[in-house]
């Protein structure tokens, strides 16, 4: 494995059937030829990711529309304009040449143009489009710097290291209906930045028997160690909370405040700014994570407006497996 910012051994790479992580402005991605379904099975082994789960294929040029879909829709034209590059993937009916595995079997494909300049010289300079999701173990913390991603997939081939992402949180993932669109994955892109361009969808999204969309499991981003939202009164928090030692606690402030009962106290702000929470979180998680002092982890609620929408929504799934 090499760690490089040398984009043309990453574009061999991806070329011959390997994975490269690459920065993109959400998270870092895993990424591979999103038409090669051996290069994209590699992506579900090293991640431990369960086949049901899609992948976003990440484009350059709004050339690929038309070739990765079928019946384009001009509405993500519209889309597009306002918010491409950038964080929200746009789901879509897929065309013969996206490989069933990319998709998990459904007749969609999730797309999206990144905002960052390594990831969008890696797909054009490869010349395919490129299916990546985050570049961590399934259902771990996403990471948001080169070095979160070789402490969980030490043997990815290559890590492009473009710094730190600016954005912090996943893409917001969304599908059209006949009337508007529905929000599959909260993110950075708020329902209401949509409503600007599209009226907002009164109808559900058709999933025949599968998962609509696989980014709603109740469980997912979590820190091997147990943390709980401050304030949820779920049984096992109080139970696990009232025979804690707080000393061997993080505290994982956003107004600022500083519990002295706790033995760390983390930042994701320390003035309530909700864009630096979001670019914080994924980061503030890994730091408690690996800290041998913290046993666990107590997160102050932020509010839920704007990317706080998004924020609690990883919150609450890290949270999940420790309040059940
Ligand atoms: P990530 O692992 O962060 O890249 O997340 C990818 C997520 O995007 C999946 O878990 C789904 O929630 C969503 N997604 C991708 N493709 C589709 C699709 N075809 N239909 C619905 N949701 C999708
Ligand atoms: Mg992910």
């Amino acid at each position: 494995m090499f760690e490089s910012t040398n984009i043309s051994l990453a574009v061999k790479i991806i070329q011959e059937g390997g994975l490269v992580a690459f920065p993109t402005e959400t998270v870092y991605g895993l990424g591979a030829d999103a038409l090669n379904p051996e290069a994209v099975a590699k992506i579900f082994a090293e991640k431990e990711r369960p086949s049901f789960d899609p992948l976003i294929v990440h484009i350059a040029s709004l050339e690929d529309i038309p070739r990765l879909t079928r019946n384009v829709d001009e509405r993500v034209y519209t889309l597009a304009k306002r918010f491409w590059p950038g964080p929200l993937t746009i789901v879509l009916p897929k065309s013969d040449i996206v490989p069933d595995i990319v998709t998990s079997g459904l007749p969609t494909v999730g797309i999206r143009m990144p905002n960052n300049p390594i990831a969008l010289a890696l797909i054009k300079s490869s010349g395919c489009p490129i299916a990546a999701p985050s570049a961590n173990k399934f259902g771990r913390i996403s990471p948001t710097t080169a070095q979160h991603v070789r402490k969980q997939l030490p043997n990815v081939d290559c890590i492009l290291d473009g710094g730190p992402s600016f954005v912090g949180i996943e893409s917001t993932v969304i599908a059209l209906n006949s009337d508007g669109f529905v929000i599959l994955r909260e993110g950075f892109i708020t329902a209401d930045d949509l409503k600007t361009v599209l009226p907002s969808s009164n109808f559900p999204v058709e999933s025949g028997n599968k998962l609509s969309s696989p980014g709603l499991l109740n469980s997912h981003y979590s820190p091997l160690k147990p943390i709980f939202i401050e304030g949820d009164n779920s049984p096992k928090s109080v139970e696990f909370l009232k025979n804690a030692s707080l000393y061997r606690g993080a505290y994982l402030s956003f107004s600022g405040k500083t519990p002295e009962s706790y033995g760390v106290v983390d930042y994701l702000s320390k003035t309530g700014d909700l864009r630096e929470a979001a670019v914080n979180l994924f980061g503030a998680l890994h730091r408690l994570e690996d800290n041998p002092q913290v046993d666990f982890i107590v997160a102050e609620p932020v509010p839920l407006r704007e990317i706080g929408i998004a924020i609690m929504d990883r919150l609450k799934k890290a949270a999940y497996k420790y309040k059940k």
